[in-house]
C-alpha cells in the first residue's frame, strides 16, 4: 500500500476526550472514529489489525474442534423470556420493538440464541459433544462506555458454546477453551493470567476470566507472582487427550479478581502475592443445565433417559483486544504492534521523492516486498524526514526501511526495529532478504 493513497487520516496533537494511552493512540494513529458514544467505525488501518486478530482467533478456535456458525445480532425477546433473563439482564439490554410491535433486542450474548438451535436438532448422545462459535457484534448499553474500543456498547466478541452430555464431558470442552485461550493470547503476543472467577449473571460453577495486566484496566487482580512467570504453551497440543493437567497446573496457583478475593482467606504470604489492575479479555463458563432445563434442551443418553444438556459458554473480546494489545505494547512515540497483528509487517520510507535514483530504488524494493507477499506500507509522500519518521513510529509497523540518497550511493538502506529501535545498514538485497 502507498501512503500517498491510504486513508491514514493521523492526528498529531492528543486528542483531548481519550484518558487512556490506547485510547489515545488509535485516534492518533486513525484507526477508528467515534460515531456516537461507545459506538466506533473502524478505519482501514484499526479494522486491518482487527481482522488479524480475528483471524487467530478463528484459527485457534478451528484447532481445538470447534466450528463457525454465524447468528444474528436481532434476537426475539421470547427466547429470553424462556430463559428467564429478558427482565433480569436490565438496562444494559437494547430493547427494540418492530413494526408488528413484537419485542426484539440487540443482543448482548447468544445463551439463548444457541440453545434454540441445539434444542432442535440434538436428540441423542449420539449429536454431541458439539462445541460451536460466532464472531459477531453485540450491544450492550454501558452505563459508561469508555476508553475508546475497551468499553464500547457495540463490540466484536467471539462466543463459542459447548453442548455435552454429562458433566465430565462438558468439563473437557471446559478444558478444550481454557488452553485454547492460553494458546490464542500467547499468539496475539500477550501473557494472559486465568483467574478463577464469580460466574455472575451467567450463572453456574466454574469459570475463569483471562486478564491482561495493565494500569488502566478496570479489574483488580490478586495472584501468586510465580504465575507471571510461567511458560506460555506453545507447541502442539492434542486436544481430543486429556487436557486437565494442564489446567491444574495454570490454576495450580493463587489467581483471583477481586470479586472473589477475601483477604483473610488468601493463602499466599504477603511477599509473595501480586496485586494489580488487568483487562479482562476472556471469560469462560460452565453452567450446566441453566439454560438448557428452562428451554427445554434435552437429549436421549446412553440409558435411554431424557435429560437436559450440559453446557458452557467462552467469550473473548476481539475487538477489547485491539486496545488492550496497544495498552500492553507501547512507548512514547506510538504504538509497537506484535508481529502477529502489525497491519503491515514493513514501512518503507522514501527520504527524497524527488530523487529520482531513491525513488526508482524504492520502487522496485516495494514491487519486490509485495511479490515475496510481505505487506508493506511505502511512505511515497513528500512529506519532510522527521514527519515521516514520527508517523511511521506512531503506527508502530514492527521494521522500518529507510532508503536515501546518502546511503543509497553506497547502496546501502537503513532497517530499524521499532520494538528495539536498533538500526542497521544493509545492502539492498540484504534488507530484501531479511523480509522476503
Ligand atoms: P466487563 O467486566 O469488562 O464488563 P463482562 O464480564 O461483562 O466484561 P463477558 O460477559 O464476560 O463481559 O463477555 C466476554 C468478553 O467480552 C469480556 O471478557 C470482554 O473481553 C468482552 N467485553 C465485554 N463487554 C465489553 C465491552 N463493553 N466492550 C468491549 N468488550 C467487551
Ligand atoms: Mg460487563
Ligand atoms: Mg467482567
Ligand atoms: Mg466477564
Amino acid at each position: 500500500m502507498r501512503l500517498s493513497r491510504y486513508f491514514l487520516p493521523t492526528l498529531k496533537e492528543d486528542p483531548k476526550e481519550a484518558q487512556i494511552v490506547s485510547h489515545r493512540l488509535m485516534l492518533r494513529a486513525g484507526m477508528i472514529r467515534q460515531s456516537s458514544a461507545g459506538i466506533y467505525s473502524w478505519l482501514p488501518m484499526g479494522y486491518n489489525v482487527l481482522r488479524k486478530i480475528e483471524a487467530i482467533v478463528r484459527e485457534e478456535q478451528n484447532l481445538a474442534g470447534a466450528q463457525e456458525l454465524l447468528m444474528p445480532t436481532i434476537q426475539p425477546a421470547d427466547l429470553w423470556r424462556e430463559s428467564g433473563r429478558y427482565d433480569d439482564y436490565g438496562k444494559e439490554m437494547l430493547r427494540i420493538r418492530d413494526r408488528h410491535d413484537r419485542d426484539m433486542l440487540y443482543g448482548p450474548t447468544n445463551e439463548e440464541q444457541i440453545t434454540e438451535i441445539a434444542r432442535a436438532s440434538v436428540r441423542s448422545y449420539r449429536d454431541v459433544p458439539k462445541l460451536l462459535y460466532h464472531i459477531q457484534w453485540k450491544f450492550r448499553d454501558e452505563v459508561r462506555p469508555r476508553f475508546g474500543v475497551m468499553r464500547g456498547r457495540e463490540f466484536l466478541m467471539k462466543d463459542a458454546y459447548s453442548f455435552d452430555i454429562d458433566k465430565a464431558g462438558a468439563v473437557h470442552s471446559y478444558n478444550r477453551m481454557f488452553v485454547s485461550y492460553l494458546r490464542t493470547y500467547s499468539r496475539l503476543g500477550l501473557r494472559a493470567i486465568p483467574l478463577a472467577a464469580d460466574t455472575g449473571p451467567i450463572g453456574g460453577d466454574l469459570s475463569h476470566e483471562f486478564v491482561i495486566l495493565a494500569d488502566t484496566g478496570e479489574s483488580e487482580v490478586f495472584c501468586h507472582k510465580d504465575l507471571l512467570t510461567f511458560d506460555p504453551l506453545a507447541g502442539d497440543i492434542d486436544f481430543e487427550g486429556d487436557l486437565q493437567p494442564i489446567v491444574d497446573h495454570w490454576t495450580s496457583l493463587y489467581a483471583t479478581s477481586d470479586d472473589k478475593h477475601v483477604p483473610a482467606d488468601c493463602p499466599v504470604p504477603e511477599g509473595d502475592l501480586v496485586q494489580r489492575r488487568g483487562i479482562e479479555v476472556g471469560h469462560i463458563f460452565y453452567f450446566g443445565s441453566k439454560y438448557s432445563k428452562p428451554m427445554n434442551a434435552t437429549v436421549q443418553n446412553q440409558d435411554g433417559e431424557i435429560v437436559p444438556l450440559e453446557m458452557g459458554s467462552y467469550g473473548i473480546g476481539v475487538s477489547r483486544l485491539v486496545g488492550a494489545i496497544i495498552e500492553a505494547c507501547h512507548d512514547e512515540a506510538g504504538i509497537v504492534w506484535p508481529e502477529a497483528v502489525a497491519p503491515f509487517r514493513v514501512g518503507l520510507i522514501n527520504l527524497k521523492v524527488q530523487d529520482a535514483e531513491v525513488s526508482a530504488a524504492c520502487e522496485d524494493f516495494y514491487g519486490k516486498l509485495r511479490k515475496a507477499g510481505v505487506e508493506v506500507l511505502y511512505d511515497d509522500t513528500d512529506e519532510r524526514a522527521g514527519a515521516k519518521f514520527a508517523t511511521m513510529d506512531l503506527i508502530g509497523l514492527p521494521w522500518q526501511v529507510t532508503i536515501g540518497p546518502r546511503g543509497l550511493k553506497n547502496g546501502i538502506v537503513e532497517v530499524k526495529n521499532r520494538k528495539s529501535g536498533a538500526k542497521e545498514e544493509l545492502s539492498l538485497d540484504a534488507a530484501l532478504n531479511r523480509f522476503a
